[in-house]
């Protein structure tokens, strides 16, 4: 049996376009702007292969961005890692649908993957879950486990009844814009969450504030949701005296722990995320700081019958034997890509030394960045570097507040326009700043003396204009 002659032809394509992108993501410009699909219509024939991909040659690859290389700082966004980029080629090649065990070991892998990932992480083997397309997806489905546990308090079935007279209150201090989302989707409601204080200068949790909420609070069931590590001051909640709280108001205690889990790998189970064991559900993003293709994150949960009563379906096709539940009665698709194996096979080529390396280096590295931009007479840090964010702007002494934040606004376009490095805005106490976040594989101490030269550069020329 022989390749078809399709298939042929664009393996040596891929490996053609793939090696002349990869090589060229250290050295083009980090963003494109201004990008416009082509002008073309849908053809009724057939075009060769030849022309297509000579059309995608054309149309796509000089548009995009180099996100997965070392100097896209934006966001929180990491790269894909060899091992895993090889794997997702391989996910698409073999194509199986990892919906339930029966036909392959594909189920049997991403359960690996997961166990491995708990081990990473030290999170005792109570954990269990499903891996997922990011951190936007393993927060709705928290909020849909801990939805179903509301219920369960007040013999409600949520998953079967929905959620009629449901006594639910939600308490959080600086929820992720996902996690916002993810109760809107999830029935709660986008605006139905009390705000809990944070500490000043902080986002952290004011905890003595929280408990008088709990106290004060006549639902009949709660669910909190804190953060380790939040987007912009990277504040971790102080995960031990509120799980006390949630245990004596007998409330869910959801942890978004998208990035600031990795912090794991750097200070252990005595770091920043201390207590973290003690959550009822936790998100993990693996398509930040484990380096692994666009998409992939995780949910974690101690309370492995609340989270199939969740999501699980009746239905005679669908039935499972085996002594494992189908992960197509753990989360919201079905039909599933094989989005275990990238992060399988990172875990086997790095291992726990190899991905702190890399957590490690970026976290020095922003540390750095941060004590130079603090020494500078045209920039401010604005928060003190505690992980892998630096939050600064750029400053000019004589002008007001909102001078002061167009200025800032100018400054990132400008920056983003010179191509070395891309950042993307945030605000603090009220003020526009601008954050890098530092969470790619490949990201060197060359690339901070780029990122520099850059800064200074485009402040010169903004203020020469
Ligand atoms: C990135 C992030 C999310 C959303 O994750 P996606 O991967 O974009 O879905 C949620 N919470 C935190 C803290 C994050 O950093």
């Amino acid at each position: 049996m022989s390749l078809s002659t399709d298939n042929q032809y664009f393996l040596n394509q891929f490996n053609e376009l793939a090696s002349q992108f990869l090589s060229e993501l250290n050295t083009r410009q980090v963003a494109k702007f201004n990008t416009n699909a082509p002008k073309m219509t849908l053809l009724q024939e057939e075009r060769s292969n030849t022309n297509a991909v000579e059309l995608l040659r054309q149309h796509v690859l000089p548009y995009l961005s180099a996100s997965a290389g070392p100097r896209y700082w934006g966001f929180v966004t990491g790269g894909a890692n060899p091992a895993a980029l090889f794997a997702d080629w391989l996910v698409s090649t073999f194509d199986q649908n990892v919906s339930k065990d029966g036909d392959s070991i594909a189920s049997a892998i991403e359960r690996q993957a997961l166990l491995w990932l708990r081990e990473l992480f030290y999170l005792p083997d109570t954990f269990n879950g499903i891996i997922t397309t990011g951190a936007t997806s393993a927060n709705f489905l928290g909020a849909v486990i801990a939805r179903e546990y509301a219920g369960k308090q007040q013999a409600i079935s949520v998953s079967q009844q929905g959620m009629q007279g449901l006594s639910v209150e939600l308490f959080s201090a600086s929820p992720h814009a996902s996690m916002i989302k993810s109760l809107g989707l999830a029935g709660f409601g986008q605006q139905q969450i009390t705000v809990v204080n944070t500490i000043d200068g902080t986002e952290q949790m004011d905890v003595s504030h929280l408990a008088q909420q709990l106290t004060n609070s006549t639902a009949k069931s709660k669910i909190v949701i804190a953060s380790s590590a939040t987007v912009t001051a990277t504040s971790f909640d102080d995960l031990h005296a509120i799980s006390a709280l949630c245990k004596q108001h007998q409330a869910w205690l959801h942890v978004d722990a998208a990035f600031g889990i990795f912090e794991r790998l750097v200070n252990g189970e005595n770091g920043k995320t201390q207590g973290i064991d003690l959550a009822d559900s936790i998100t993990v993003d693996f398509h930040k700081w484990l380096n692994v293709p666009y998409d992939a994150g995780a949910i974690f949960t101690r309370h492995p019958d609340i989270h199939e009563q969740s999501c699980n379906v009746d239905a005679p096709y669908l039935t499972n034997d085996g002594p494992f539940p189908a992960f197509l009665s753990l989360g919201i698709e079905n039909s599933r890509r094989f989005r275990a194996l990238p992060i399988w096979l990172t875990l086997v080529r790095y291992g726990r030394d190899g991905i702190s390396a890399w957590v490690d280096r970026n976290i020095a590295l922003a540390k750095e960045l941060a004590n130079w931009l603090a020494q500078q007479d045209n920039f401010e840090l604005v928060i003190e570097c505690q992980l892998n964010v630096v939050v600064f702007r750029p400053v000019l002494p004589q002008l007001n507040s909102t001078q002061a934040d167009i200025f800032t606004r100018s400054f990132l376009q400008k920056l983003n326009q010179a191509g070395v490095v891309f950042l993307t805005p945030g605000s603090w106490e009220g003020k526009q700043v601008i954050r890098a976040a530092l969470s790619n594989w490949q990201t060197t101490q060359e690339d901070i003396e780029l990122a520099k030269a850059s800064l200074q550069h485009c402040f010169l020329q903004l203020t020469n204009e």
